[in-house]
């Protein structure tokens, strides 16, 4: 039967994520070594499991109201008041959801009609540009550059607004990058954004992973809190991506439509990773702290090694990757992640695939053991050297 003409337009004209395509040849190989994942390879802490565990031991396996635990949310509006000094009321400005994933979604289909432009800086994690297109609106991409440590200027977003401009996503501490934005920069992007009164959705999941600044979120900046929404979750700072718990913080009118849409397709998020979360959000401070530390000491290798083996590798401040350039090899990103496979065995990922700016760049995850890591590092030496460059 011909399908196309019974599935939504829309979706079908979506393509498909290039990690994505990526990691269905990888996962055609055997023994390959991988340094492609975007999750931590941490155990999530045994407190916060023990958590849920005795929840389920209790019996507590229902629905809970469709906003979360208001204990949830009272911990959740604590923590980003003691982090980001983030003032957020439990009862009417925060939603517990599906991942920061769904909270995005939502976001997204909340804020946006047809003919809306989004600005999109890439590189950038890949699903923005379709959740623009699936919630009807016109993603807008703007190229970030290394000579700006992978930054958005409030020059080249001002440069990029149009007429039907609506919505801006900013994502710091980022991925693929590592980049991250300091308070100045947010000041100088706030001003344009106030200047041609736009909404901002900030995606701040890898806000507990900066090494050296702390993290700030765009909405502590002055004029900042009424036109954005904060998405964060527990999948980085905790590791729990397998628990599917996030949340989004914002102004009353917009978490309302978005707890409408959650209601009606969710109904509440996993009642067994709320009782963990609240544990995490409790006495998950030195957790942190001890993965943090821990990615640190493998970033400086990581990075470290690249520049010694002539990749020229921007610093990253934030989150667990590392973006090396790979313009000296002649190689585009595919060919290098392709050949690197093919000959050593070694998975990561094409920079292009987080948007056509990641093009000479390749993302290397640190969130492995350093065993791992030297293995991996020493594999792709020998490469290089193969290559002759
Ligand atoms: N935002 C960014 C920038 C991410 O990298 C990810 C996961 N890789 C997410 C959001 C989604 O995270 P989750 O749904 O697990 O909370």
């Amino acid at each position: 039967m011909d399908y196309t003409k019974r599935l939504n337009n829309t979706i079908q004209q979506v393509k498909p994520s290039g990690i994505r395509r990526f990691f269905d040849i990888v996962s055609e190989m055997d023994d390959v070594i991988s340094l492609s994942i975007g999750e931590p390879d941490f155990r999530t802490p045994w407190h916060v499991s023990k958590a849920a565990i005795d929840s389920l031991e209790k019996g507590r396996t229902w629905y809970t109201p469709n906003r979360g635990f208001e204990k949830l949310r009272d911990e959740i509006s604590s923590f980003v008041k003691r982090k980001y000094n983030l003032t957020y009321s439990a009862k009417e400005e925060i939603l517990v959801t599906v991942g920061g994933s769904e909270a995005l979604d939502l976001a997204m289909r909340c804020l946006l009609n047809p003919g809306d432009e989004v600005l999109i800086h890439q590189p950038s994690f890949v699903c923005y540009e379709p959740l623009t297109l699936m919630a009807g609106a016109t993603p807008v991409v703007i190229n970030t550059q290394q000579e700006n440590c992978f930054r958005l200027t409030a020059q080249e977003l001002e440069d990029a607004i149009t007429p039907k401009t609506k919505l801006l996503v900013l994502s710091y501490p980022n991925n693929p990058t590592g980049a991250i934005m300091r308070r100045g920069d947010l000041e100088a992007i706030a001003e344009v954004i106030i200047k041609h009164d736009l909404m901002v959705i900030s995606d701040e999941i890898y806000s507990e992973l900066t090494y050296g600044d702390r993290h700030v979120s765009l909405a502590s900046i002055e004029g900042m809190r009424e036109r954005t929404i904060v998405i964060n979750g527990f999948s980085k700072a905790f590791a729990m991506t397998g628990w599917r718990l996030g949340y989004a913080m914002g102004p009353a009118p917009i978490i309302d439509m978005m707890t409408k849409l959650h209601q009606f397709g969710i109904m509440s998020a996993p009642t067994v990773a709320q009782y963990a979360a609240i544990e995490a959000l409790r006495n998950g401070d030195k957790d942190i702290d001890k993965m943090r530390d821990e990615y640190e000491m493998r970033k400086r290798y990581v990075v470290g090694e690249f520049n010694a083996m002539g990749l020229e590798c921007f610093e990253p401040n934030g989150a667990f990757y590392s973006f090396p350039c790979i313009k000296s090899t002649g190689l585009t990103s595919e060919e290098f992640c392709t050949k690197l496979l093919a000959s050593k065995k070694v998975a990561i990922v094409p920079g292009n695939a987080f948007g056509e700016s990641g093009e000479g760049y390749v993302r290397v995850s640190y969130s492995y053991s350093l065993k791992h890591l030297k293995e991996a590092i020493s594999r792709i030496k020998e490469f290089l050297q193969e290559l002759n460059v």
